[in-house]
């Protein structure tokens, strides 16, 4: 019999796919690292395993025990699936803003989902930083990932998706792209993939207009899981070689695409760090090959990036031009 013990054992070991559409007019190869072949849906499930792992290991968290994180996404689906096999209470803290649907999805898997208003400031008791802190504090046998500030993260990387790109192109990688968020991937990733190749493949980071990485404020963008505020622990500033800005009408535009000509539905930081990577291998030689990194799917943005009204409410979408549909000529 061929099966896998748990869903656990499917984290990882993701496919290379080639872009073969949007990068008409470009000699060089560009593949796609589709990160929501993962269990949970994104590449998080990667980092969740590794901070479990550590944490057990260090006893930081021990039976019985209850993981307490303020996240609203990605991370708190590899958690939640990880905790559920072994056992582990999950509690996250997420701000109201977070849409029915993604508090849903945490619920779904088990996890206790506790929400805090938006509109306090980040020192109020209410706002959801100091609410997840009094809870890790409070609840008896809680651990706190923090995903920001935690070396498992940048480490998962470093040890499972760098050494699998590197084998996937057998060394001929000559470029990495991906976005920045808490920048774990970049890190571990990039940290691997130089050593790897005695400092010969190029790293570049990609990152949402407004954003402090490449030089912003953290000004409000909508692309979600990248960009930041503040300069995370798990992102080493030396790794980069470049930093490329991307604008959210381009990361949406470009998304959009990846649906509609490589069948590949994904969410909006894929479509960012895709923009990146078609500006790199612009540049590039035709012997040149791009990977880039696509983080999750696209059914979590059914009703925004997908959706025509929201695009165009946000001025996303040229108004005028629209496409033809059969149901409009009924
Ligand atoms: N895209 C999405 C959708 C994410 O959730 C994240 C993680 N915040 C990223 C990209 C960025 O990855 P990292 O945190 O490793 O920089």
């Amino acid at each position: 019999m061929r099966y896998y013990d748990n869903v656990v054992e499917l984290i990882g070991n993701t496919p290379l796919v080639r872009l073969r559409n949007v990068t008409a007019g470009i000699p060089a190869m560009v593949l796609a690292k589709v990160e929501y072949l993962n269990p949970g849906g994104s590449v998080k499930d990667r980092i969740a395993v590794r901070m479990v792992d550590e944490a057990e290991k260090s006893g930081l968290l021990q039976p019985g025990g209850t993981i307490v994180e303020p996240t609203s996404g990605n991370t708190g689906v590899g958690l939640a699936l990880v905790a559920q096999l072994r056992g582990y209470r999950c509690v996250f803290v997420c701000p109201d803003k977070v849409s029915q649907d993604k508090q849903d999805v945490l619920r779904a898997y088990g996890a206790e989902v506790v929400v805090c208003p938006t509109a306090v400031a980040p020192e109020d008791p209410r706002s959801y930083y100091n609410v997840s802190d009094r809870l890790a504090r409070e609840i008896p046998g809680a651990w706190k990932p923090n995903q920001y500030a935690n070396a498992a993260n940048p480490r998962s990387h470093y040890e499972t998706t760098g050494p699998e790109l590197w084998e996937q192109t057998e060394g001929r990688i000559t470029h990495f792209v991906a976005g920045v968020g808490t920048g774990g991937t970049i890190t571990g990733v990039g940290r691997y993939l130089k050593e790897v190749s005695g400092g010969a493949v190029r790293v570049i980071g990609a990152d949402p207009e407004g954003s402090v990485y490449s030089g912003g404020t953290g000004r409000p963008y909508l692309v979600e899981g990248v960009g930041e505020d503040f300069w995370p622990e798990t992102y080493d500033r030396s790794i980069c070689d470049a930093i490329v800005k991307v604008s959210d009408k381009a990361s949406f535009d470009l998304t959009r695409r990846l649906a509609r000509e490589e069948g590949l539905l994904v969410g909006g930081s894929c479509g960012m760090a895709a923009v990146a990577a078609l500006e790199v291998a612009r540049d590039a030689g035709p012997d040149a090959v791009v990977v880039v990194l696509l983080p999750d799917g696209g059914r979590g943005y059914l009703s925004k990036i997908f959706n025509d009204d929201w695009m165009a409410r946000y001025g996303f979408l040229e108004t005028g031009g629209a496409e033809p549909t059969v149901a409009a000529a009924l």
